[in-house]
C-alpha cells in the first residue's frame, strides 16, 4: 500500500465516496486512478450523502 493510498483512505474515511469509471461505468475503489476493468484513467468520484 503506497502512501498516496493511505492518504486517500484518510480523506475518504468519514464520508461515503464511491468511484465510477466514466468509460465503462464499472464501480472502482475511490482511491484508484485506473479502472481495473478497462484500464481507463477517467475515474469519477462521487459522494453519497
Ligand atoms: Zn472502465
Amino acid at each position: 500500500m503506497g502512501i498516496r493510498t493511505v492518504l486517500m483512505r484518510l480523506f475518504s474515511n468519514d464520508s461515503n465516496v464511491i468511484g465510477e469509471c466514466r468509460r465503462c461505468g464499472a464501480n472502482v475503489e475511490p482511491d484508484t486512478d485506473e479502472c481495473p476493468e478497462c484500464g481507463s484513467n477517467e475515474v469519477g468520484r462521487y459522494r453519497i450523502d
